[in-house]
């Protein structure tokens, strides 16, 4: 494109950035394919300083335990899962999960993040335990337990309603959904890189019923495999919709796939690295109007990414994940300290605060 046919561009969407009109689909396209990624990237952090003032990033004491690597469900970009009777399947009793559970709680978590496999051998009790036990034991701690796949699972197994595991869920003390299982939420990418977990409206319908129902949960992306821009837009567009009936969204999650030990992983020509990355941030804070919150992905992009990000759109640091299993069978480890994240985001020119799962402020730094 020339530069002055992408200048007017830039200017044109800046206005209606400015204005607070909401971005078309060939804004977005433009932005995704074309617009200088600075430009874009200055775009949006002009946009969070004027919805977020304050210099303020936050992040979550957490940690993200799995309680079965046992799945049937077969996806072709996931390194962590083994099909049942693997000699290298496992599954955690509730007793052993409440102790991972208090291994986090006694270093400060205030989130769990707890997800695992499509286990067919777990009986709907197992959850409802879960949830139950770590509200009664762990109070400070939330449970930010299983994703839409995993709700689906357990409706399908015991012949339920996604709305009726949601009441009991709910009954049992949960109030927060994780993101996780939305890959990209268009038809052809599905189809191809997760066909058992069904299209997108399999993981649009759980979180509609879980925000209708006054649950909170984040909505995430994981890109960098099969998918053109139309795909990508498919899915911005869809929870930008979905946001509008309940506003149950907290936070935006993208991060890059990592293709080790995956299925996928001979397709793959091209790693996306932090380029992509700052794009689809900025892209998300631009175009995804009615999300308050990006989260900037330190553990899978890489700290210094992580900082940057944050000039880009970001505006919460993710959490310290003390434990995490799902990047790490993909040979893609990571780690970070409560004093090291303070660092990071003072150094990139930040005020750190701690936050809840909710992304309500505990503490300033
Ligand atoms: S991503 Fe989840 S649902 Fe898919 S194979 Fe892995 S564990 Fe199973």
């Amino acid at each position: 494109m020339e530069l002055s046919l992408a200048s007017a561009c830039a200017d044109e969407i800046r206005d209606k950035v400015r204005a607070g009109a909401r971005l078309s689909r060939e804004d977005g396209r433009w932005l995704l394919t074309e617009a200088p990624v600075l430009e874009v990237g200055a775009m949006a952090e002009e946009l969070r300083h004027a919805r977020l003032p304050g210099r303020v990033v936050t992040f979550v004491i957490d940690s993200n335990p799995n309680y079965t690597n046992v799945c049937i469900t077969d996806c072709q970009f996931c390194a962590f899962y083994r099909k049942p009777g693997d000699p290298e399947a496992w599954t955690l009793t509730v007793d052993e999960v409440l102790g991972k559970i208090e291994s986090a709680a006694s270093k400060g978590a205030t989130t769990v993040l707890l997800q695992g496999g499509h286990n067919p051998a777990l009986p709907l009790d197992y959850y409802l335990t879960l949830v139950r036990e770590t509200r009664r034991r762990f109070p400070q701690v939330t449970p930010h337990f299983f994703t839409a796949s995993e709700i689906q699972t357990i409706a399908g197994l015991n012949r339920l309603g996604i709305g009726d595991v949601l009441d009991l869920l709910r009954e049992a003390g949960q109030r927060t959904l994780p993101g996780g299982g939305a890959e990209v939420l268009s038809e052809r990418v599905r189809t191809r890189i997760a066909p058992k977990k069904g299209g997108p409206q399999a993981w649009l319908e759980v979180h509609r019923e879980a925000h209708r129902r006054g649950f909170k949960s984040t909505a995430t992306m994981m890109y960098g495999h099969v998918e053109q821009a139309d795909d990508l837009l498919d899915h911005f567009d869809a929870i930008r919709s979905l946001q509008d009936e309940f506003g149950g969204f907290t936070a935006f999650v993208p991060w890059s796939f990592k293709p080790g030990n995956t299925l996928l992983e001979k397709w793959i020509k091209h790693y996306q690295g932090p380029n992509t990355y700052l794009r689809m941030l900025a892209v998300s804070r631009l175009y995804l109007d009615n999300f308050p919150h990006v989260q900037a992905s330190w553990f899978s992009e890489g700290k210094k990414a992580g900082q940057i990000a944050l000039h880009f759109g970001a505006d919460d640091w993710g959490g310290t994940l003390f434990e995490e299993n799902v990047h790490a069978a993909a040979d893609y480890v990571n780690h970070v300290g409560v004093d090291e994240i303070v660092t990071l985001i003072r150094e990139a020119g930040f005020t750190p605060a701690q936050r809840t799962t909710e992304y309500d402020i505990l503490k300033k730094y």
